[in-house]
């Protein structure tokens, strides 16, 4: 092992350790009660909160319960339903392709694979491991979405910005049982204090193994300036 590579896995174990302490059980929060609607919800959060897509699924889910019953909707009536997200055009017609693929593919069932599920419109690698660690416990990768990629970039556990290089730089450095967690941990720790224009360094218990303690500006800002979802690009 390189001692960049030795240096940057002994800062990750630390980081992780704190992060649990803050985190004990870290939880998507994302209401589903499946796997079909944990892809759903994750692909209404793109340019979206959380909070705001847990106010649409429970009205979507009574109209179409099932892949089935999504892949015979009406665009026009999805829109209507999902419209508070943002971008619901693209939405609706990546949520209708999905719905097919599942159902006409998959036989109804998400598939339980990284290699079948970026198959599926609207699904790209992170959602795909928000997918199957959240709905089925397997950590095939790491998701890496805005939060990770920021906070992977200021604690030094990578110097990339293209999200499939950081995933693969983090699946190195963190243990594989840890991946699923990882992605939780860094995201809560994200919006409560590591935020994309005022990160709270002052009181931040990762300060002293933060090589951008004091941080004004990363990456991130250059990139997150998006103005749409595509059928694949996956963000927030
Ligand atoms: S010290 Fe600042 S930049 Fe580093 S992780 Fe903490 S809040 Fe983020």
């Amino acid at each position: 092992m390189k001692k960049t590579e030795k240096e940057r896995t002994e800062r990750a174990a630390d980081i992780l350790t704190l992060l649990k302490k803050r985190y004990p059980e870290p939880e998507t929060m994302l209401d589903h009660a499946s796997p079909w609607e944990l892809l759903v919800a994750t692909v209404l959060a793109a340019q979206c909160t959380d909070a705001r897509v847990n106010t649409i699924t429970p009205e979507l889910f009574r109209r179409w319960p099932d892949p089935a019953s999504l892949a015979a909707a009406a665009q026009e009536e999805l829109e209507e339903v999902i419209r508070p997200t943002g971008f619901y055009h693209n939405k609706a017609k990546n949520l209708l392709g999905a719905a097919r693929r599942v159902t006409e593919v998959f036989g109804g069932q998400v598939p339980q694979t990284i290699e079948e599920l970026i198959t599926i419109p609207g699904v790209a690698r992170k959602t795909a491991n928000v997918v199957l660690w959240g709905g089925f416990g397997l950590n095939q990768g790491l998701a890496v979405d805005t939060h990770v990629k920021r906070l992977s970039f200021r604690l030094g556990l990578t110097e990339h910005t293209e999200p499939v290089k950081i995933e693969k730089d983090l699946m190195q450095i963190f243990p594989r049982a840890e991946w699923g967690d990882v992605n939780h941990r860094l995201v809560w720790f994200g919006r409560d204090v590591c935020d994309a224009r005022k990160p709270a360094c002052d009181r931040c218990e990762l300060a002293a193994l933060c090589p951008r303690c004091g941080v004004k500006d990363t990456p991130e800002k250059k990139t997150s300036r998006r103005t749409g979802v595509s059928q694949k690009k996956e963000t927030s």
